[in-house]
């Protein structure tokens, strides 16, 4: 076999997102044990930096090993125990992903539902609590990815916490793009994972616990159902005090991790939540003037993923296919029920760049003109130079 050679990528799909090239070179770094006093030097400062981008002071608050669906899994499965009720938010197919695993822990799910690229208002949230008796905890996906909905989270801390129930709220798509503010907010689980607006390789899923989550953990009827997910078990690996061995450390992942938090930390949250912002408007403004419209209304759009219904009469795969043939650029395709119906256009972290957007935005007006669906060249990237002119 001969030596594998990456192409050149532009990576605008649902993850994994660009990594800047700080990251890849930490993670050339040499190898030390995952016991070695330096090593827990470097676990401290990932614990510091992902409190920060949390917005939490939970204590336990960590880097699981795997993807983001290791950190959904630890999520519920050290939370959940066989009869418990738990309300889980259906709108796309992340929620359906949590519904799934509440299920094989055991959980009784109370799905309610509203239709994909739409969220949940908190009425319809104290109203499912009301409704079911005592559940054991909310599940809502902050950022849909299958949809590009934005579900507002800020109120409904309060609702779980007037009907004495858990909040779990998933923030793959949302960590590090966008708001995710887990003390203020009231949420006892949140978790995320490294490759979406952290600009890092996939491996890794931070996640943080509230006293009150970790007190449910900590005095459960049976044992967590998983091994090598209990976070009671873990929890003595991250503690300053125990450092006790469990499983061996991903070293590479987390010397990457570390070094996309301090990208984080350097450019402030602030910044990166407008450029997140500016970005994905200037790109549904292009896409909108190219005869594409958004799925989710425009007050519940997500900066870090953009989702567009395509017209009829362009063949979509076929778009994305040249898209990436010849001119390297990946977007994603519709999933479950929006398949061949919806492109999803992932800016996130390293990727929300305005030459991104403009580069995808020309790309797609070229294979247009070509095909004969656009019939205004150059209206596309005009929408886009407006909204970055100062424009609305
Ligand atoms: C990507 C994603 C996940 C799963 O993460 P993996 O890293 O693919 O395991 C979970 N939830 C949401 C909202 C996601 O976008």
């Amino acid at each position: 076999m001969q030596d594998f050679l990456a192409p050149r990528r532009l990576l605008l799909g649902p993850g994994p997102s660009a990594v800047h090239p700080r990251v890849l070179r930490a993670m050339s770094t040499p190898l030390i044990g995952h016991l070695d006093p330096i090593f827990l030097g470097v676990m401290n400062d990932i614990q510091t930096l992902l409190r920060r981008v949390f917005a939490t002071t939970n204590p336990f608050t960590i880097a699981v090993s795997g993807t983001g669906s290791a950190g959904m899994e630890a999520a519920i499965v050290n939370v959940i125990e066989p009869g418990d009720s738990v309300v889980v938010g259906i709108n796309g197919v992340f929620g359906t992903r949590l519904a799934t695993i509440i299920e094989r822990c055991g959980g009784n799910v109370i799905r309610i539902e509203v239709p994909w690229g739409q969220v949940f208002e908190p009425d319809f949230i104290a109203s499912a609590l009301e409704q079911s008796g005592p559940v054991k905890a909310v599940v809502l996906v902050q950022a849909e990815t299958s949809t590009g909905a934005w579900q507002p989270i800020e109120h409904i801390g309060t609702v779980c916490r007037q009907y004495n129930t858990l909040l779990i709220v998933d923030a793959v798509t949302s960590l590090g793009g966008m708001p995710v503010e887990v003390d203020r907010w009231g949420i006892d689980v949140c978790y995320s994972a490294t490759q979406k607006c952290l600009s890092c390789p996939p491996g890794l899923a931070p996640l943080t616990l509230s006293d009150r989550a970790l007190s449910v953990v900590k005095t459960r009827r049976s044992p967590c159902r998983s091994w090598y997910l209990d976070l009671s078990l873990i929890a003595d690996y991250w503690a300053e005090q125990s450092r006790a061995y469990h499983h061996t450390a991903p070293i590479s992942m987390t010397y990457a991790l570390r070094e996309a938090l301090r990208l984080v930390e350097e450019e402030g949250l602030p910044a990166r939540f407008s450029r997140h912002q500016l970005n994905s408007r200037a790109l549904i403004a292009g896409l909108t003037a190219l005869g594409f419209s958004p799925l989710p209304p425009a007050d519940r759009r997500l900066p870090t993923l953009v989702c567009v219904t395509v017209p009829a009469h362009i063949d979509e795969a076929a778009v994305r296919a040249e898209l990436l043939r010849r001119f390297g650029i990946e977007i994603g395709g519709g999933l479950g029920p929006l398949k061949g119906k919806v492109w999803r256009i992932g800016l996130m972290g390293e990727s929300s760049t305005e030459a991104n957007v403009l580069t995808l935005l020309n790309a797609i007006e070229e294979i247009g003109i070509r095909s004969g669906w656009v019939s205004t060249p150059g209206a596309g990237l005009q929408a886009a130079a407006h909204t970055y002119s100062g424009g609305r």
